[in-house]
């Protein structure tokens, strides 16, 4: 049985910041604010930068004893690149479109790395 439905559960009731992309849920590590990620089928999960790990019953157990102000945001890759292309947008907006190869090149080299990682995958 996937354990998808308590796992999101935790999250949005203890309001932790996280990004889900199934069957991965990401949020930044309770010890360190590493990157962590979480296979929601089994709640397995691992810190990318302190290797600590464990599954929902840790976390639930780690966030009584951890206050949520000491909690980080977890980077979503992909709220980044929307607000970058917002921000293009703005500028081109009020400089012209001179900026606007400056855009094409980095929407450009943003595709190239998610090719390169889904093939990696
Ligand atoms: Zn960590």
């Amino acid at each position: 049985m996937s354990l998808e439905l308590p796992t999101l559960s935790f999250f949005k009731a203890n309001r932790i910041n996280y990004y889900y992309d199934k069957p991965f849920l990401y949020f930044a590590c309770f010890l360190c604010g590493g990157e962590v990620k979480m296979n929601v089928f089994d709640t397995k999960w691992e810190c990318s930068i302190c290797k600590k790990s464990g599954t929902l019953s840790h976390l639930i157990v780690m966030n009584k004893h951890l206050s949520s102000q000491v909690r980080q945001k977890i980077y979503h890759p992909e709220n980044e690149r929307k607000q970058i292309i917002r921000m293009f947008d703005k500028l081109i907006h009020k400089y012209g479109s001179d900026i606007e190869p400056l855009k094409v090149k980095v929407e450009r080299l943003i595709q190239y790395y998610q090719e390169k990682k889904n093939t990696d995958e």
